[in-house]
């Protein structure tokens, strides 16, 4: 799983949303994960600048191997979402957000794409990432350094981030995992199809 260097940085949200996520299954089952990381001390004072990849790997893993597969998933990606939301609410401007949110999603996701790039040490680390934006758009990330077979918290963070601006609809399918043996994690873009009900304002989505 991942190819940790242990020498490249990535955001500290990856551990401080995590452990919010793990701190509401229990104190002790947070502490018991931390601990097994290697990581006690993040729990008592996190981190509050950008920490090793090794160290974000390490959480992760443990949380995949200490959890059901199923729990695990959803473990990760409500860390990815969570950590998403910070970003939104911390890193892309009150303005650029209003833009996006008022552009077609067509003109927007291109738009959201180059920004994802320039915030790639949130999620990337050592690992290098390539935006395709016309035709099928997708994220690629070469040698991953925090895969999980599927990536949960990758998709968590991207789901959050283009649903909020430009999509609620929209959806990564995640078609390549270094994780699971690819030399790179790629992330496509997709849209949920809606069924609408004329009398009624509840609306289905259905992954296409
Ligand atoms: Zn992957």
């Amino acid at each position: 799983m991942g190819i940790v260097t242990g020498d490249a940085l990535i955001g500290p949200n990856a551990v401080i949303q995590l452990g919010d996520v793990l701190a509401a299954l229990g104190g002790t089952k947070q502490r018991s994960v931390f601990s097994t990381a290697g990581i006690l001390p993040y729990l008592t004072s996190p981190p509050a600048s950008m920490i090793h990849e090794a160290e974000v790997f390490s959480l992760f893993q443990t949380v995949w191997l200490q959890f059901p597969e199923t729990e695990a998933l959803a473990i990760m990606y409500e860390a990815g979402n969570k950590t998403g939301d910070y970003i939104l609410h911390h890193r892309i401007p009150g303005a650029a957000q209003k833009v996006l949110k008022a552009l077609p999603a067509r003109l927007a996701i291109p738009l959201l794409l180059t920004a994802i790039q320039k915030h790639a040490w949130t999620f990337a680390g050592s690992g290098s990432v390539k935006i395709k934006r016309c035709g099928q758009a997708s994220i690629s990330i070469c040698d991953n350094p925090l895969a999980l077979p599927g990536c949960p918290w990758h998709l968590g963070v991207f789901e959050a981030l283009f649903r909020r601006l430009t999509d609620r609809y929209l959806v990564f399918k995640h078609t390549h995992c270094c994780a699971k043996g690819d030399d790179f994690c790629r992330f496509e873009i997709s849209r949920q199809m809606v069924l609408r009900n004329p009398n009624s304002s509840f609306e289905m989505p259905v992954e296409t």
